[in-house]
């Protein structure tokens, strides 16, 4: 019920203005991300699937170890620190 109320509250503050990505503020694709960001953000839950067959690395480690690795893109980077602030619950299996 409380995650109810909480979308809901969301809901109704993101309708009075055009939706925006969380990261850059540039116009959103989707609900979250803008284009750029968005593809990014694919590609981490892509590549998140081969590291967790090789390493059982869990998905907040793996985060950080992209948002530190150097051979990372900068937006790919961007959304790995977004994700790893927002401590968002990722259902990637
Ligand atoms: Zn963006």
């Amino acid at each position: 019920m409380e995650a109810m109320r909480q979308s809901s509250t969301l809901a109704k503050k993101e309708r009075s203005k055009k939706l925006r990505c969380k990261i850059c503020d540039k116009e959103a694709i989707r609900n979250t991300y803008c284009k750029s960001h968005h593809k990014a953000y694919e590609n981490i839950i892509k590549q998140y699937e081969v590291w967790k067959k090789a390493l059982e690395i869990p998905w907040k480690e793996y985060l950080s170890e992209i948002a530190e690795n150097q051979l990372t893109g900068e937006w790919a980077k961007e959304v790995a620190r977004y994700l790893v602030k927002d401590g968002e619950e990722q259902n990637v299996t």
